[in-house]
């Protein structure tokens, strides 16, 4: 028997339609450094209809690639809804990577438009040479010196003088629900960039699983404030669910450091945010500096996108009364996996090992370790494997590249290591290109990591392989001390040793000012390790 149920397409056209039919006085509010800007979803829509005319007029038809050069800001929202609402494909490039890597990726998804911040027109300015598919650059923002675009051979135009020659009237048409709305390359944090093409379908079935009660609970008593970058992973996805629910978004364009992010919290109160541990690191420090910030409004902060050590959501709840839930996700799965919830029958010991996992997946996402001989493993908390997963937001294939080697059965290989337990939580023991095989057993890196940021003086610490003689490999620890913090090795070692296996501990220590760190703000393993390869580590090795 067939269904008798209408065939509406899942598309993103219909969210922009919802959010602003019937949300259209919730707001989004943009940082300016000095102070807020802010329109009505009502007015956004308006401008999405003026910007998808526009790009009509410069000859955007079709699938063709419309690519973001931004910060987390209005602009940027209007591109999220109008470029795929009108039938062409969002591309959101990554400002923080190489000029050559950006050339490579705007050439490969054959951008022709970039709408661009004016004050990265100087990066870009860099990048374009090479790009031969771009014919237009809009800039937004009415500052900024569009000088280093002359000779570009690229039209450039300033995005509201374009806007403001349009009507705001604009047929958003029902695509296709499988055709490619948005793009994004993943972060190359241990390989080539590889695309990653997002459908109208995908993107509307992950904001409705982030509205859940399971998943984020987005609704429209919410606040925003996406500080991961929507340059990555769609921001989590949180400027679509947010639209979806009717919720504010709260946008912190450049103002990305820890003073101005807890600044807005403070102001612009916030119930639900989003960043990388690292950024959530940063604010706590900035909030022992100014006891009188005031984080009472946010009822959730997500953070994702590398393992949330326990000690960091510990200190969250004791000093600022606010709850972390850890993510796991990627781009590949549009982002959002799965939730570290704690199960409802779990005590407080049970509710706080859960919370240090990477969650149970949220509805529609599947997962499933696998031995080294491709066979799924049982969920008994031990068996450790590759973590695959599958679902209808989770990618098949890359754009334009033969990857076979990532693909199992229709299940992505996700390239992570860990276990699951017999309740269904996921634990990350590592990425397969970071573990540490020492004797021929795996060492977690990420539980090290985690334990060493519980001590008093670490501000963060990250753990690699050195290659060993006797044991192959064995793990060598990189840490950042607080400021005015004097610690030895032998005392962290001693800290950790109650905490671990014992032959799981550290020999060779070194201190660092900072760990590098990838465009995305997560441990640059690969750039550790050849630091310390090519000696410009100091280290002291303990018997
Ligand atoms: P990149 O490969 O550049 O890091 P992504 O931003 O897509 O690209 O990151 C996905 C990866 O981030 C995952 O495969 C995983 O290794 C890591 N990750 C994301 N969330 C978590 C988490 N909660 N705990 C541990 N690792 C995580």
């Amino acid at each position: 028997m067939r269904s008798t149920m209408q065939g509406t397409p899942l598309t993103v056209a219909s969210i922009l339609r919802h959010g602003v039919e019937v949300h259209g006085d919730r707001q989004v509010t943009t940082a300016t450094g000095d102070g807020f800007r802010r329109s009505t979803y009502e007015q956004v829509g308006r401008r999405c209809g003026q910007l998808a005319n526009a790009l009509r007029r410069l000859g955007i038809a079709g699938d063709d690639r419309v690519a973001t050069f931004q910060w987390n800001n209005q602009e940027h929202l209007e591109a999220y809804a109008a470029v795929p609402a009108m039938g062409a494909v969002l591309h959101t490039l990554n400002i923080r990577l190489s000029a050559e890597q950006i050339r490579f990726i705007a050439g490969h998804a054959e951008d022709k438009v970039v709408i661009v911040d004016s004050s990265l027109v100087p990066l870009l300015a860099r990048v374009l040479p090479g790009v031969d598919t771009v014919e237009v650059v809009l800039v937004t923002g009415d500052d900024g010196d569009l000088t280093p675009l002359e000779g570009s051979g690229k039209a450039v135009l300033r995005y509201e003088d374009v806007l403001g020659a349009e009507s705001p009237e604009f047929t958003w048409t029902d695509a296709d629900e499988d055709a490619g709305a948005a793009m994004c390359y993943t972060s190359g944090t241990t390989g080539d960039p590889k695309g990653v093409v997002y459908s109208h379908r995908s993107l509307y079935l992950h904001s409705m699983a982030a509205c859940t009660g399971n998943g984020l609970g987005i609704a429209e008593q919410d606040r925003i404030l996406p500080i991961v970058p929507m340059f990555h992973a769609n921001a989590w996805g949180l400027p679509y669910a947010a639209l979806m629910a009717g919720a504010e978004l709260l946008m912190p364009d450049r103002f990305m450091q820890a003073a101005p992010l807890a600044r807005m919290v403070h102001t612009e109160r916030p119930t639900v945010a989003g960043a990388v541990p690292t950024i959530w690191n940063d604010v706590l420090l900035d909030t022992e500096k100014d006891a009188g910030l005031d984080f009472s409004s946010l009822r959730l902060v997500v953070c994702g996108g590398s393992a949330v050590p326990r000690s960091l959501m510990e200190a969250f709840e004791n000093r600022l009364g606010v709850t972390i839930l850890q993510a796991w996700g990627m781009t590949e799965t549009s982002p959002m996996a799965s939730v570290a919830r704690p199960a409802v029958t779990a005590g407080p010991a049970d509710a706080w090992r859960m919370r240090a996992t990477q969650g149970r997946p949220v509805c529609g996402v599947e997962m499933r370790i696998v031995g080294d001989d491709g066979t799924p493993q049982p969920r008994d908390g031990q068996a450790v494997g590759e973590l695959e997963v599958r679902g209808p937001w989770v990618t098949g294939s890359y754009y334009q590249v033969d990857d076979d080697a990532r693909f199992h059965d229709g299940w992505l290989r996700t390239g992570d290591v860990g276990h699951i337990s017999a309740e269904g939580f996921l634990t990350l023991t590592d990425r397969m290109k970071d573990v540490i095989k020492s004797g021929g057993e795996w060492i977690s890196s990420v539980e090290l990591e985690s334990a060493l940021a519980g001590h008093p003086d670490v501000f963060e610490a990250a753990v690699i392989a050195a290659p060993d003689e006797r044991w192959q490999e064995r793990p060598l620890a990189a840490v950042v001390l607080r400021e005015g913090a004097i610690v030895s090795p032998g005392e962290l070692r001693s800290w950790l040793s109650d905490k671990l296996p014992r032959w799981w501990l550290p020999e060779r220590w070194t201190f660092v000012e900072e760990i590098p760190r990838t465009s995305v703000g997560k441990f640059d393993k690969k750039v550790l390790r050849g630091d310390y390869a090519d000696g410009r580590l100091k280290v002291e090795t303990l018997e």
